[in-house]
């Protein structure tokens, strides 16, 4: 099973990712780790893309394809992937189609958590505390929603008209949402 979890910045995507990991055996592919931990090893790719990432906007699609394509062709990986932060535009939603095809790979279930701005901004100040990111201020944190919001609607409708997009309450309590996610993944194991 490959899953999608989508929904802006501080909606709960990490931590509902490392549930579903745990419960289902799956491995989380998030392209914002990915990302950072380039910046934290001080690689070429690294220092090209951490002004961008510290200022809300989004990396170019054909790096984080790259990132993507690697994790994909991994056979340890194969159909066994919640794809977190991953797709962020039509682009890259297409993008990930072509991939997983190439692989004999598909998605099965894209879990949108819908949060409000004022909910991103008290989440991403409380992570600041306890993760210290560097893009974790209440000024990035709305650009980083506006971002969110400008790009995302295309890929929201790309997933419901192939049927595949669920969305749920991501203002709800973590074991709320555990639980209806869950309910949601039983829906399609069937
Ligand atoms: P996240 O940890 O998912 O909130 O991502 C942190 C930052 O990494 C984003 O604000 C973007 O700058 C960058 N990023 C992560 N995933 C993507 C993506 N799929 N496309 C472009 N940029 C991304």
């Amino acid at each position: 099973m490959n899953i999608v979890i989508f929904g802006p910045p501080g909606a709960g995507k990490g931590t509902q990712s490392k549930f579903i990991v745990d419960k289902y055996n799956l491995y989380q592919l998030s392209t914002g780790d990915l990302l950072r931990k380039e910046i934290k090893d001080k690689t070429e790719l690294g220092s090209e893309i951490s002004n961008i990432i510290n200022s809300g906007e989004l990396v170019s699609d054909n790096i984080v394809g790259n990132l993507i394509e690697k994790f994909v062709s991994n056979k340890n990986y194969k159909h066994n992937i919640i794809f977190d932060g991953y797709p962020r535009s039509l682009i890259q939603a297409e993008n990930l189609d072509s991939i997983l095809k190439k692989y004999n790979q598909k998605i099965d279930i894209v879990l949108k958590l819908s949060v409000s701005l004022e909910t991103v901004k008290k989440r991403i100040l409380e992570r600041k505390i306890k993760e210290s990111r560097a893009d974790d201020n209440e000024d990035i944190a709305i650009k980083r929603y506006k971002t969110y919001e400008k790009s995302s609607e295309p890929v929201i409708n790309y997933y419901r008209q192939s049927n595949l997009l669920r969305v749920i309450n991501g203002e709800a309590g973590i074991s709320e949402i555990n639980t209806e996610i869950s309910g949601l993944i039983e829906g399609i194991k069937g």
